[in-house]
């Protein structure tokens, strides 16, 4: 199964694709985590995102685009991956659509989790990354409204879409999100 997963920062992605990739046993392409890794590396792309991270801004499509066509590239992204974080904007959705028609594996589900804004910013005030400080928060919370929100239009006029209420505790979001996708595999 392929699934893009959609939600302001703060809204729980993390927590909820953790639990979605043990009970599916699919990969994790966490855009955000690859990123943290190539800056902790010193690689020339990690240096290149950096400066636009710290800031809560998105890091450009081209750098974006090379690194997930890369994963993408590996075998065990054969049997399904979990988008999370990516695509974060319309092109980046479209140039998704088309590395995944290439390889005959198409998107099944975009599963929008759904948290109000004064929510994401008090659970943001909790967590203290490095990217959390106020000022880098609101400017992530732009981010997400201008560039990223627009891709869920994208989806939607394609059937993908499906929202979960990200209000409640872990355990409620999960089963909310649980009833969207079909059951793993039995072993
Ligand atoms: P969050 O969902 O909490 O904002 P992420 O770990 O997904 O956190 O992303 C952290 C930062 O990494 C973003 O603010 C952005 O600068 C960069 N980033 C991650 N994924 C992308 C992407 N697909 N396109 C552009 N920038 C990205």
């Amino acid at each position: 199964m392929r699934i893009v997963f959609v939600g302001p920062p703060g809204a729980g992605k993390g927590t909820q694709s953790q639990r979605l990739l043990h009970y599916l046993q699919i990969p994790h392409i966490s855009t955000g985590d690859m990123l943290r890794r190539a800056i902790a590396d010193h690689t020339p792309e990690g240096r290149r995102a950096e400066q636009y991270m710290v800031k809560g801004q998105l890091v450009p499509d081209d750098l974006m685009l090379d690194l997930v066509s890369r994963r993408l590239d590996s075998p065990d992204c054969d049997h399904g991956a979990l988008f999370d974080g990516f695509p974060r904007t319309v092109p980046q959705a479209e140039a998704l659509t088309q590395m995944l028609s290439n390889r005959g594996t198409p998107l099944d589900i975009v599963i929008e989790l759904r948290v109000p804004d004064a929510e994401v910013i008090r659970r943001m005030s909790q967590r203290g990354r490095e990217d959390d400080r106020d000022e880098v928060v609101a400017e992530r919370i732009r981010a997400y409204w201008n560039q990223t929100r627009p891709l869920l239009n994208f989806y939607e006029q394609q059937g993908l879409v499906e929202s979960v209420d990200g209000l409640g505790s872990p355990d409620e979001v999960f089963s909310r999100i649980k009833r969207l996708v079909a059951q793993p595999k039995q072993v």
